[in-house]
């Protein structure tokens, strides 16, 4: 069985992402996590990897990093994979700020499940100090190194590709499978924001898959997956401490 590891930087060396994360499999049959297995649960063809690689890798070479953004060059890319296959797709959005959308029709309209992710990442910082150029999408020993790897141009890359490995083995789905890679996460989310209120029609879904959640974790027996329930929202609350009270204790709740 081959697999797909794929990660972040080498770790300690960016400051946003201290520790190495758990490498996400793609198509082991014994570990199959939530936001890579609701789609595609047959097996890869080395083939279906390589290009799988080969979109993900170009996806971090296009430096999308915001600000300012420029994600309509991500989009467009995309765009032209999912034309190439004969899957519906639009560019929309602000100029230079534009989301992608696509579209696979079951044989109902619902349910409707979205996948959804963000073509823009955070400035590379400490440039000097990657042991691999964060735009080089340079692989080693099984890792992909750049920015984005982890957040998420992972996601952009999978969810399009099971988009058309769906559509290339013509598989029916129930219901609609809908993907929209938007601009603007890590800023203000004016990308969702513009997709949600101009044409909130495209990307409504019952269903959504995404990057929030984080890798399971076992408990007991059970292997327990996460589930975001919102994101980027307040979440005020109150805490009550009883004890002495030292400057450390302070930090711990700050
Ligand atoms: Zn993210």
């Amino acid at each position: 069985m081959v697999r797909l590891v794929i990660a972040s930087n080498i770790a300690g060396k960016d400051p946003l992402l201290q520790k190495r994360p758990e490498p996400l499999f793609y198509a082991l049959p014994d570990h199959v996590p939530l936001r890579a297995s609701l789609v595609v649960r047959t097996e890869f063809s080395p083939e279906d990897l390589d290009e799988t690689i080969k979109l993900f890798q170009d996806l971090i070479r296009i430096d999308t990093t915001n600000p300012p953004g420029n994600e309509g060059k991500a989009a467009e890319y995309l765009k032209m994979h999912f034309d190439s296959n004969g899957i519906d797709c639009e560019v929309l959005g602000e100029p230079g700020r534009e989301n992608v959308i696509a579209k696979i029709r079951g044989q109902r309209e619902k349910p409707r499940l979205l996948f959804e992710s963000h073509t823009d990442v955070v400035p590379a910082a400490g440039v000097g100090t990657w042991t691999h150029p964060p735009f080089s999408a340079e692989i080693e020993d099984q890792w992909i190194y750049g920015r984005g790897a982890w957040d998420d141009k992972f996601d952009v890359a999978v969810q399009a590709m099971s988009l058309i490995l769906l559509k290339r083995r013509n598989v029916k789905l129930n219901g609609t499978l809908l993907y929209a890679a938007v601009a603007d996460e890590e800023g203000s989310g004016s990308g969702a924001a513009w997709l949600t209120r101009k044409m909130p029609e495209k990307v409504t879904a019952e269903y959504v898959v995404g990057e929030g959640g984080a890798p399971p974790i076992q408990l007991g027996k059970q292997k327990v997956y996460w589930i975001t329930t919102g994101e980027k929202g307040l979440a005020w609350f109150k805490l009550t401490a009883k004890g002495a009270l030292s400057l450390n204790h302070i930090r711990c709740l700050f």
